[in-house]
C-alpha cells in the first residue's frame, strides 16, 4: 500500500523510532483498532484504521482487531458484523487476532480481585447521583465515600456476591481507590464495575457485571501485548487512570497510549450517536445510505478503498483537531476513479432526436474508447440509429452568446459519430414543451470529424434510442447546509432536504447492460456513477460518488 507511506512522516512514527532505538518492546510494534460495536464505522474511523494497520505495516509489526464490547444496552452482532466487514474492505487484514474484550471478562474480574486485594479497590453503596454529587467539580476536590474504608475481605465477599447477582441494578459499584481531590476528575475513585442485568451479545447471561470502558480497555490492551496504543485527543486526560491500573497491576512492559486528532470534514458529523438519530427517524435509508459519511455509505456511493486510504495518509496525523474540506475527500475519489472508470455516455434528461435523413432500420456500431487517461482500456461498441436522445439542456432555442450546444440551425458533434444540424422543434401544442427535434446528419462527417477542416464548437453525449438501457440515477448533495452541521446548536435544523434527487427515466448506452451492484463507471460530463444495490434485471440504479469538477485541485494548484 504505497499510499500510506506518508504515515511515516507522522510524531507517531518519530515515537516509534525513539522506542525501538531505546529497545523497548525488543523492537516490536504491536496495534489494535478497538472500535465498541455500537454503530457503523464513519470516515473518522478510517484515519484511526489506516493509522493502526498502517503504522504496523510499515513497522512490519502486527495490528489486531478488538471490539471493546464493555456495554451491552448499546451494542449488537449486526455492528459486529459491519465493522469486520467495513475494516476488510479498506484492505485491512487482522490474520487470526480478532479479538473481544468480552473474551476478557473473566481475567478482567481478576484483576478486579487483585486491585480489592492490594486495597486499591472497593465497593461503595452510594448511588450513581450519590456519586456524581460527591465527584466535585473541576474547582472543588471531591468528598470521599463513605464506604471507601471497607476492608479487604468485605470487600472481596462483596464484590463476589455483585457478580452472583445478588444486588440490584444501581445498588452498588466497585471502584477504584485513587484520589477524590485530584485536579484530574478521571482519577476521582472512578467506577471500574457497575451491576446490569442486561444480556450481551456474546456471553449472554453469563454477567450481571461489566467493566467500565476505562478499566477493560487498557488491560485489554495489555493482555493482547499491545506496544502502541493509538487513539484520540479525547482520551488523554484518561491516559493517568490507564497508567494507575497498569501500575497497580504491576504489567511488565506497559502498552504506550499515543493521542492524535480526530478526523473531521466539514458538512459531515462523524458521532455513532448522531448518525443514529439519523438513521432511527428516517431521516435516511440506513446506516449504508450513500449520503452518510460511514464506510458502508461511502462504499455504497462509489468511493473507492483506495482513495479513501490517500486521503488519510495524505491529510496526515496530528496532535491539534481541524477540519478537512470536504472536497478534499472528493479530489482524491476522483483522481482514482479517473484512472480506472470506463467511460460511458448516459443521459439523464431525455430529448427525443430524430435524424431525418438517416435510413429507417439503419443500425451503426462505432468504435469509442473506454479510457483516454488509459489506452490499455481499449474500445467499446456503441450502437448509433435514427432515433437518439440528448441531454435536455444541451439544446437552447434561444441560446445566449457563450452557448457552444445545439440550437436551431447549429451543427454540433455527437460524440464518435457524426456531426449533426437542428432543422425544426416540434413542441407539445398544449404546454408547449420541446418534445422532439429534427436533425439532419452529414454522413461525410463518419466518426465525429469531417476531412474539409469544418469545425464545431459542441461535442454532446447521445444514447440510441432502440439500444439504450433505462436506469434510475439517484444524485446526491451535502447532508447538511451548513459546513459546521452543529451551527445554530441543533443539527436537525441543518439538514438539507434536497440532499437526494431522484432521476427516474434515465436512458445509458447498452455496454452498461450487464454491471453489477459496486460497478463503477464515469458518464461524460456528468461525474463519477456506481451500480447500486437497489438494481433489478428490470431497471438498473446508479449513485452519482461525485462530479467532475474538482474545486480542490484548483485550490491545491493556487496554492503552489
Ligand atoms: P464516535 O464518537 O463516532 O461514536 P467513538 O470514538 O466512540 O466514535 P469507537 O468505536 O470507540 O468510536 O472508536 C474506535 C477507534 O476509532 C478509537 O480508537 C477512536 O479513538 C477512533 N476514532 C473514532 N472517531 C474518530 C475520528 N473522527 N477520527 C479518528 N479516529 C477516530
Ligand atoms: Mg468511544
Amino acid at each position: 500500500m504505497q499510499e500510506l507511506e506518508p504515515l511515516r512522516n507522522t510524531f507517531i512514527q518519530e515515537i516509534i523510532d525513539a522506542d525501538r532505538a531505546a529497545g523497548r518492546y525488543g523492537g516490536r510494534v504491536h496495534t489494535r483498532f478497538p472500535p465498541e460495536p455500537n454503530g457503523y464505522l464513519h470516515i473518522g474511523h478510517a484515519r484511526a484504521i489506516c493509522v493502526d494497520f498502517g503504522l504496523a505495516m510499515l513497522n512490519g509489526g502486527l495490528c489486531n482487531l478488538r471490539f471493546d464490547d464493555t456495554n451491552p444496552t448499546k451494542e449488537d452482532e449486526e455492528y459486529v458484523q459491519s465493522i469486520i466487514e467495513d475494516v476488510k474492505w479498506l484492505g485491512f487484514d487482522w490474520g487470526d487476532r480478532l479479538y473481544y474484550a468480552s473474551d476478557y471478562f473473566e481475567q478482567l474480574y481478576e484483576y478486579a480481585v487483585q486491585l480489592i486485594k492490594k486495597g486499591k479497590a472497593y465497593v461503595c453503596d452510594l448511588s450513581p447521583e450519590e456519586i456524581r454529587e460527591y465527584r466535585g467539580t473541576l474547582t472543588e476536590p471531591g468528598k470521599e465515600s463513605p464506604y471507601r474504608n471497607r476492608s479487604v475481605e468485605e470487600n472481596l465477599d462483596l464484590f463476589r456476591r455483585m457478580r452472583a447477582g445478588e444486588f440490584p441494578e444501581g445498588s452498588r459499584t466497585l471502584r477504584a481507590k485513587i484520589d477524590m481531590a485530584s485536579p484530574n476528575l478521571n482519577m476521582r475513585d472512578p467506577v471500574i464495575y457497575r451491576i446490569q442485568k442486561v444480556r450481551h451479545h456474546r456471553t449472554g447471561d453469563e454477567w450481571c457485571i461489566y467493566p467500565m470502558y476505562d478499566f477493560a480497555h487498557p488491560l485489554s490492551d495489555a493482555i493482547e501485548g499491545i506496544t502502541h496504543s493509538l487513539c484520540t485527543l479525547e482520551f488523554e486526560d484518561h491516559r493517568p487512570l490507564y497508567d494507575w491500573f497498569l501500575e497497580a497491576l504491576e504489567i511488565k512492559d506497559p502498552p504506550k497510549q499515543i493521542e492524535f486528532a480526530r478526523l473531521e470534514l466539514t458538512h459531515v458529523i462523524t458521532s455513532k450517536r448522531r448518525l443514529r438519530r439519523l438513521v432511527d427517524e428516517g431521516h435516511v435509508r440506513g446506516w449504508d445510505d450513500p449520503r452518510m459519511p460511514t464506510l458502508a455509505g461511502l462504499r455504497r456511493r462509489g468511493y473507492t478503498p483506495k482513495a479513501i486510504r490517500t486521503f488519510v495518509a495524505e491529510a496526515g496525523v496530528s496532535k491539534t483537531n481541524s477540519k478537512i474540506e470536504y472536497a478534499r475527500l472528493e479530489h482524491y475519489v476522483r483522481q482514482d476513479l479517473n484512472a480506472t472508470a470506463p467511460r460511458v455516455m448516459a443521459v439523464l434528461h431525455p430529448l427525443r432526436v430524430v435524424i431525418t435523413n438517416y435510413p429507417e432500420g439503419q443500425v451503426e456500431t462505432f468504435e469509442v474508447e473506454n479510457n483516454p487517461e488509459d489506452p490499455s482500456a481499449g474500445t467499446r461498441p456503441v450502437p448509433f440509429s435514427r432515433e437518439i436522445y440528448i441531454e435536455r439542456d444541451d439544446f437552447m432555442e434561444d441560446p445566449p452568446k457563450k452557448f457552444f450546444r445545439l440550437a436551431p440551425g447549429r451543427e454540433v458533434r455527437l460524440k464518435g459519430a457524426y456531426y449533426i444540424t437542428c432543422q425544426e422543434v416540434i413542441k407539445d401544442p398544449e404546454t408547449g414543451e420541446i418534445v422532439e427535434l429534427r436533425c439532419t446528419y452529414d454522413p461525410e462527417s463518419r466518426g465525429g470529424w469531417t476531412t474539409d477542416g469544418r469545425k464545431v464548437r459542441g461535442t454532446l453525449h447521445w444514447v440510441s434510442a432502440a439500444h439504450a438501457v433505462k436506469a434510475e440515477v439517484r444524485l446526491y448533495d451535502h447532508l447538511f447546509l451548513t459546513e459546521d452541521p452543529e451551527e445554530g446548536g441543533d443539527f436537525m435544523a441543518n439538514l438539507n432536504p434536497n440532499s437526494l434527487v431522484v432521476l427516474p427515466e434515465c436512458l445509458i448506452e447498452p455496454s452498461v447492460a450487464n454491471a453489477s451492484a459496486g460497478d463503477r463507471f464515469q458518464f461524460l460530463r456528468h461525474g463519477y456513477f456506481c451500480v447500486d444495490p437497489d438494481s433489478t434485471p428490470e431497471k438498473l440504479v446508479f449513485n452519482r460518488t461525485v462530479t467532475l469538477k474538482d474545486t480542490w485541485a484548483k485550490i491545491q494548484s493556487k496554492e503552489s
